[in-house]
């Protein structure tokens, strides 16, 4: 333990659980949603089983809260960025096939038209769902590098000793089951 953290011990408050050294921030708790399952009517085949769904609040403070909603945002908007950067790849290489440059527009027949319109879609769905993927990659690489040292990703909350109390009393992290 560190001395920072024995002093906001000796305060009564906690330590932020993702970089152990800034105070906590009450208002940018990182919320773990649990679930569990509670059985009723166990005679039959047919059991029914409903969720009990709640939160446990973990200590976060405001620095390591900005920091996850940058790795957030970076996420979605990766894939996004991916596809719309694929498609208007997809659309310079269409202007560059030679077939289609051979074929003026206003000479074409109907059938060369559609033949054209059929490769301009083709390569803006070919160009968006690859370049998509890739953003999606790179998404994941630069969200997990743009957390500072000292913060843990959010996916480390689960392993907070609070969520660890409530599955010792059978809740599961997670949203409930759908249905
Ligand atoms: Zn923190």
């Amino acid at each position: 333990m560190t001395a920072s953290q024995q002093a906001h011990h000796r305060d009564g408050i906690a330590a932020c659980f993702f970089c152990q050294q800034r105070p906590a921030d009450p208002s940018a708790a990182y919320p773990v949603p649990m679930h569990r399952g509670l059985r009723r009517g166990s005679t039959g085949p047919l059991q029914q089983v409903s969720y009990q769904s709640g939160s446990v609040p973990v200590p976060r403070c405001a620095a390591c809260r900005g920091a996850h909603d940058r790795e957030e945002s970076i996420r979605r908007y990766g894939k996004l960025a991916g596809a719309v950067v694929g498609a208007a790849l997809g659309l310079v290489i269409y202007t560059v096939i030679p077939e289609h440059q051979a074929t003026g527009i206003s000479q074409a027949t109907w059938f060369e038209m559609d033949k054209n319109s059929l490769t301009l879609m083709l390569c803006l769905a070919i160009g968006a769902l690859v370049l998509g993927l890739i953003g999606e990659v790179v998404a994941q690489i630069v969200a997990a590098r743009s957390l500072p040292a000292e913060t843990q990703p959010t996916e480390h909350a689960p392993g907070h000793p609070d969520v660890r109390a409530m599955q010792d009393q059978g809740w599961y992290p997670g949203d409930k089951p759908s249905g």
